[in-house]
């Protein structure tokens, strides 16, 4: 295991009855790495952090941390930081005692107690609310009390169970990076759960893209966003369009490719290399800033402009494209006066696309 790896886990499978949750799971975090576990409902996330955290056992793998075997050792002597929705705080409890918790029951004196809740109610920004009970504070000041209580033994783990799911959109956002600039300042290392892709790239050095009990792509964001490993990952970060098509052999006049259902042929980017493309079928994915559009008189796939929508920040245009719908975004808007709809409009696809081959049936439909 190299050094600077602070927990790993190994080959790790789990099944409640015949539901495989964890598949062969091998994933593992750096010291001071922010990892987030990010996929769909029921993908396995949840499982494997409880796993990590000890509250139950693997039928099959292991659990390292700082190079020791932890696989069965109780949750408690972990000794790492949950922020998990079922861990609430305490009600009965000042949000001083409530912090202070963890310190007590590990038998830190009352002085030097004192001054380290402080010292994490200040990290958190709520040194003034120390003498309040957890129902005197908003759900998000809760949240932060919550961190401050996981974080304030200094574990080696910090562990966090979808943290901010019942927050509403605006404080969820602010919140995501309160506790990013906390976990860099305290070089923490952190898994996070999340099923909220914008949560993920928020806040994480790496994601793990979780589907089915399997890894399906570790990376950092803009890796995951730029260059996705399968169809499903470039779907689940960021949107995505697909198109079914035959790539064509290379003849000199660039890669292109026939699209399945109305048959057009278009290039498909002057950086996919021609020379490497195999004819064949295969599924082309592009992200909606990565397609331009014209109007009569452009090159590309043809197809019929059916919505374009002033986004504040971009324009967003709707191009259906035989049973197929693009999204294109323009965040220039210089098309914006030229194109009307409905007509007829060009798209074009530049060097971003994605190439995929040898895709199941579930992953090609748009
Ligand atoms: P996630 O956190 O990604 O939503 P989970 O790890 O909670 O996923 O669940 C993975 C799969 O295991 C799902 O199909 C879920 O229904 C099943 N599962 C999880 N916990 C249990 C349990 N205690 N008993 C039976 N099935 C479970
Ligand atoms: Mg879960």
């Amino acid at each position: 295991m190299a050094p600077d790896v602070a927990v790993e886990i190994r080959d790790a499978h789990k099944s409640y009855g015949d539901v495989q949750a964890l598949r062969g799971v091998t994933l593992g975090v750096r010291r001071g790495e922010f990892l987030t576990l990010l996929g769909p409902s029921g993908s396995g996330k949840t499982t494997l952090l409880h796993a990590i955290a000890g509250f139950h056992r693997l039928d099959r793998g292991s659990v390292i941390a700082g190079g020791t075997d932890i696989t069965h050792l109780p949750a408690h002597r972990r000794g790492f930081g949950l922020v998990f929705q079922h861990y609430a705080l305490f009600p009965h409890m000042t949000v001083r005692d409530n912090v202070a918790y963890p310190l007590r029951i590990r038998g830190v004196p009352p002085a030097d107690r004192t001054a380290r809740v402080q010292e994490y109610l200040e990290l958190v920004e709520l040194g003034q609310h120390g003498a309040r009970f957890p129902e005197e504070l908003s759900g998000g000041q809760r949240q932060r009390v919550a961190l401050a209580r996981a974080l304030v033994f200094g574990p080696p783990l910090l562990l966090m169970d979808e943290p901010l799911g019942a927050l509403d959109r605006r404080l969820r956002q602010s919140i995501q990076f309160r506790i990013k600039r906390i976990q860099q300042e305290l070089k923490a290392t952190v898994i996070h759960v999340t099923h909220d892709q914008e949560e993920a790239l928020a806040m994480s050095d790496v994601i793990a893209v979780m589907r089915d009990g399997l890894i399906e792509q570790v990376g950092t964001p803009l890796d995951l966003y730029l260059r996705p490993a399968t169809p499903f990952v470039a779907g689940f970060i960021g949107e995505t369009n697909r198109l079914n098509v035959e790539l064509i052999a290379a003849d000199g006049a660039g890669p292109r490719a026939q699209h399945v259902e109305t048959g057009q042929i278009f290039p498909i980017g002057s950086g996919a290399d021609g020379s490497i493309l195999a004819p064949g079928p295969a599924l082309l994915c592009v992200r909606p800033e990565h397609v331009r559009i014209g109007g009569s008189g452009s090159s590309g796939l043809k197809g019929d402009l059916v919505t374009k929508t002033f986004m504040g920040d971009h324009w967003r245009y709707e191009v259906k494209i035989g049973p197929s719908t693009l999204v294109v975004k323009d965040t220039d808007g210089g098309r914006a006066g030229e194109l009307t709809t409905p007509a007829a409009a060009w798209i074009d696809l530049d060097s971003s696309v994605q190439i995929f081959r040898d895709v199941a049936p579930r992953d090609r439909a748009s």
